[in-house]
Protein backbone atom coordinates (compact mmCIF):
# COMPACT_ATOMS: atom_id res chain seq x y z
CA UNK A 1 0.00 0.00 0.00
CA UNK A 2 2.81 2.46 0.81
CA UNK A 3 4.65 2.14 -2.68
CA UNK A 4 0.87 2.76 -4.37
CA UNK A 5 1.04 5.77 -2.46
CA UNK A 6 4.58 6.94 -3.29
CA UNK A 7 3.82 5.97 -6.78
CA UNK A 8 0.52 7.06 -7.69
CA UNK A 9 0.74 6.28 -11.32
CA UNK A 10 1.70 3.21 -10.72
CA UNK A 11 4.93 3.26 -12.93
CA UNK A 12 7.32 1.65 -10.20
CA UNK A 13 9.09 -1.30 -11.61
CA UNK A 14 7.05 -1.13 -14.77
CA UNK A 15 10.11 -2.74 -16.55
CA UNK A 16 10.47 -5.30 -14.06
CA UNK A 17 6.77 -6.49 -14.31
CA UNK A 18 7.25 -6.24 -18.16
CA UNK A 19 9.76 -8.30 -18.92
CA UNK A 20 8.17 -10.99 -16.14
CA UNK A 21 5.04 -10.73 -18.12
CA UNK A 22 7.12 -11.45 -20.80
CA UNK A 23 9.46 -14.37 -19.38
CA UNK A 24 5.65 -16.06 -18.73
CA UNK A 25 4.34 -15.73 -21.96
CA UNK A 26 7.75 -17.45 -23.06
CA UNK A 27 7.25 -20.06 -21.14
CA UNK A 28 3.50 -20.58 -21.88
CA UNK A 29 4.24 -20.72 -25.52
CA UNK A 30 7.52 -22.92 -25.25
CA UNK A 31 5.12 -25.45 -23.05
CA UNK A 32 2.51 -25.04 -26.02
CA UNK A 33 5.46 -25.73 -28.34
CA UNK A 34 6.37 -28.90 -26.92
CA UNK A 35 3.00 -30.24 -26.56
CA UNK A 36 2.71 -29.71 -30.67
CA UNK A 37 5.87 -31.27 -31.22
CA UNK A 38 4.88 -34.35 -29.57
CA UNK A 39 1.97 -34.92 -30.89
CA UNK A 40 3.66 -35.15 -34.08
CA UNK A 41 6.69 -36.98 -32.56
CA UNK A 42 9.21 -34.17 -32.95
CA UNK A 43 11.35 -32.04 -31.16
CA UNK A 44 10.55 -28.36 -30.84
CA UNK A 45 13.23 -27.87 -32.59
CA UNK A 46 12.20 -30.22 -35.69
CA UNK A 47 8.77 -28.33 -35.32
CA UNK A 48 10.48 -24.68 -35.51
CA UNK A 49 12.29 -26.19 -38.54
CA UNK A 50 9.49 -27.72 -40.49
CA UNK A 51 7.23 -24.54 -39.90
CA UNK A 52 10.51 -22.14 -41.19
CA UNK A 53 10.73 -24.32 -44.22
CA UNK A 54 7.06 -23.79 -45.28
CA UNK A 55 6.89 -20.04 -45.09
CA UNK A 56 7.71 -18.43 -47.97
CA UNK A 57 10.67 -16.02 -46.70
CA UNK A 58 13.52 -14.13 -48.15
CA UNK A 59 15.66 -16.52 -45.59
CA UNK A 60 17.82 -19.07 -47.17
CA UNK A 61 16.52 -22.36 -46.47
CA UNK A 62 20.23 -23.92 -45.51
CA UNK A 63 21.07 -25.28 -42.20
CA UNK A 64 23.44 -22.62 -41.02
CA UNK A 65 20.45 -19.82 -41.95
CA UNK A 66 18.23 -22.01 -39.62
CA UNK A 67 20.85 -22.18 -36.57
CA UNK A 68 20.84 -18.57 -36.62
CA UNK A 69 17.28 -17.82 -37.07
CA UNK A 70 16.74 -19.80 -34.22
CA UNK A 71 19.65 -19.66 -32.35
CA UNK A 72 20.90 -23.04 -32.24
CA UNK A 73 24.34 -24.08 -33.16
CA UNK A 74 25.07 -25.62 -36.75
CA UNK A 75 25.69 -28.97 -35.56
CA UNK A 76 22.24 -28.74 -33.65
CA UNK A 77 20.24 -27.51 -36.55
CA UNK A 78 22.16 -30.06 -38.53
CA UNK A 79 21.07 -32.89 -36.17
CA UNK A 80 17.49 -31.71 -36.14
CA UNK A 81 17.47 -31.68 -40.11
CA UNK A 82 19.12 -35.25 -40.03
CA UNK A 83 15.99 -36.41 -38.09
CA UNK A 84 13.96 -34.31 -40.36
CA UNK A 85 14.91 -36.66 -43.36
CA UNK A 86 15.31 -39.23 -41.86
CA UNK A 87 11.34 -39.22 -41.14
CA UNK A 88 10.82 -38.50 -44.61
CA UNK A 89 9.66 -34.95 -44.40
CA UNK A 90 12.82 -33.02 -45.61
CA UNK A 91 15.03 -32.80 -48.35
CA UNK A 92 18.12 -31.65 -49.46
CA UNK A 93 19.07 -30.89 -52.66
CA UNK A 94 22.65 -28.74 -53.98
CA UNK A 95 22.97 -25.33 -53.97
CA UNK A 96 24.18 -22.50 -57.27
CA UNK A 97 27.25 -23.14 -55.79
CA UNK A 98 27.30 -27.09 -55.78
CA UNK A 99 28.00 -27.40 -52.40
CA UNK A 100 25.68 -25.72 -50.15
CA UNK A 101 22.43 -27.80 -49.29
CA UNK A 102 19.48 -26.03 -50.06
CA UNK A 103 16.52 -27.91 -47.79
CA UNK A 104 12.51 -28.19 -48.55
CA UNK A 105 9.97 -29.81 -47.62
CA UNK A 106 9.05 -33.34 -49.45
CA UNK A 107 4.98 -34.11 -49.57
CA UNK A 108 4.93 -35.59 -46.12
CA UNK A 109 6.54 -32.65 -44.03
CA UNK A 110 4.25 -30.51 -46.10
CA UNK A 111 1.23 -32.19 -44.70
CA UNK A 112 3.18 -32.23 -41.22
CA UNK A 113 3.49 -28.59 -41.51
CA UNK A 114 -0.09 -28.02 -42.25
CA UNK A 115 -1.02 -29.98 -38.87
CA UNK A 116 2.04 -27.79 -37.16
CA UNK A 117 0.61 -24.76 -38.19
CA UNK A 118 -1.99 -24.36 -35.14
CA UNK A 119 0.07 -24.52 -32.60
CA UNK A 120 0.04 -21.03 -31.19
CA UNK A 121 -3.48 -20.87 -31.66
CA UNK A 122 -4.73 -19.94 -28.35
CA UNK A 123 -2.28 -16.79 -28.36
CA UNK A 124 -3.97 -15.64 -31.27
CA UNK A 125 -7.50 -16.40 -29.96
CA UNK A 126 -6.12 -14.50 -26.93
CA UNK A 127 -4.88 -11.74 -29.06
CA UNK A 128 -7.87 -11.39 -31.44
CA UNK A 129 -9.70 -10.68 -28.81
CA UNK A 130 -7.98 -7.28 -28.11
CA UNK A 131 -9.09 -4.27 -29.72
CA UNK A 132 -7.00 -3.82 -32.87
CA UNK A 133 -5.53 -0.68 -31.64
CA UNK A 134 -4.07 -2.67 -28.44
CA UNK A 135 -2.78 -5.38 -31.28
CA UNK A 136 -1.24 -2.93 -33.69
CA UNK A 137 0.40 -0.55 -30.70
CA UNK A 138 1.61 -4.15 -28.85
CA UNK A 139 3.08 -5.26 -31.90
CA UNK A 140 4.84 -1.97 -32.73
CA UNK A 141 6.45 -2.40 -29.20
CA UNK A 142 7.58 -5.62 -29.43
CA UNK A 143 9.33 -4.77 -33.16
CA UNK A 144 11.27 -1.62 -31.40
CA UNK A 145 12.39 -3.87 -28.13
CA UNK A 146 13.32 -6.46 -30.42
CA UNK A 147 15.27 -4.20 -32.90
CA UNK A 148 16.77 -2.94 -29.82
CA UNK A 149 17.80 -6.54 -28.76
CA UNK A 150 19.57 -7.32 -31.92
CA UNK A 151 21.17 -4.42 -31.91
CA UNK A 152 22.60 -5.37 -28.70
CA UNK A 153 23.52 -8.71 -29.84
CA UNK A 154 20.93 -10.87 -28.20
CA UNK A 155 18.81 -11.78 -31.18
CA UNK A 156 20.31 -12.93 -33.90
CA UNK A 157 18.14 -12.87 -36.54
CA UNK A 158 15.29 -10.92 -37.03
CA UNK A 159 13.31 -9.47 -40.63
CA UNK A 160 11.29 -6.77 -38.67
CA UNK A 161 10.83 -3.43 -39.88
CA UNK A 162 12.64 -2.22 -36.94
CA UNK A 163 15.90 -3.89 -38.20
CA UNK A 164 15.52 -3.05 -41.98
CA UNK A 165 17.82 -0.36 -44.19
CA UNK A 166 13.88 1.19 -45.62
CA UNK A 167 12.63 1.64 -42.13
CA UNK A 168 12.21 5.34 -41.70
CA UNK A 169 11.26 5.73 -38.14
CA UNK A 170 8.85 8.68 -36.91
CA UNK A 171 8.71 10.47 -40.54
CA UNK A 172 5.07 11.14 -40.53
CA UNK A 173 3.01 12.87 -38.15
CA UNK A 174 -0.09 10.33 -38.75
CA UNK A 175 -0.23 8.26 -35.05
CA UNK A 176 -1.09 5.35 -36.31
CA UNK A 177 1.20 5.31 -39.60
CA UNK A 178 4.05 6.74 -38.27
CA UNK A 179 6.78 5.34 -40.19
CA UNK A 180 7.88 4.93 -43.73
CA UNK A 181 9.22 1.94 -46.07
CA UNK A 182 11.90 3.37 -48.55
CA UNK A 183 11.08 0.24 -50.55
CA UNK A 184 7.63 0.70 -51.12
CA UNK A 185 7.81 4.35 -50.84
CA UNK A 186 4.72 4.77 -48.83
CA UNK A 187 4.02 5.52 -45.00
CA UNK A 188 3.94 1.93 -42.75
CA UNK A 189 0.67 1.95 -40.97
CA UNK A 190 1.38 0.17 -37.30
CA UNK A 191 -1.22 -2.52 -38.50
CA UNK A 192 1.08 -2.88 -41.26
CA UNK A 193 4.51 -3.71 -39.83
CA UNK A 194 6.23 -6.76 -40.83
CA UNK A 195 8.14 -9.45 -38.82
CA UNK A 196 8.92 -11.53 -41.70
CA UNK A 197 9.62 -9.58 -44.63
CA UNK A 198 10.80 -11.03 -47.85
CA UNK A 199 12.41 -7.56 -48.92
CA UNK A 200 13.90 -7.08 -45.57
CA UNK A 201 17.12 -5.67 -45.82
CA UNK A 202 19.56 -5.65 -42.79
CA UNK A 203 20.15 -1.83 -41.82
CA UNK A 204 23.34 -0.97 -40.78
CA UNK A 205 25.60 -1.00 -37.33
CA UNK A 206 25.48 3.12 -37.84
CA UNK A 207 21.78 3.00 -38.28
S1 LIG B 1 11.17 -3.58 -46.88
FE1 LIG B 1 9.80 -4.83 -45.57
S2 LIG B 1 10.88 -4.96 -43.58
FE2 LIG B 1 11.81 -3.28 -44.75
S3 LIG B 1 10.73 -1.44 -44.01
FE3 LIG B 1 9.72 -2.14 -45.92
S4 LIG B 1 8.02 -3.47 -45.19
FE4 LIG B 1 9.46 -3.21 -43.47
Amino acid sequence: MTEHVADPGGTADLDRRLADALERLGHGMRSLAQRSARAHGLTPLQQQAVLALSRPSGARKEVAALAAEFDVTTPTMSDAVTALERKGLVSRSPGLDGRRRVLSLTEEGEAVAGELAPWDGPLLAALAALPVGDRAAALHTLLHVIGDLQRRGVVSVARMCTTCRFFGRDEHTDPAAPHHCHLLKAPLALTDLQTDCPEHRPATASA
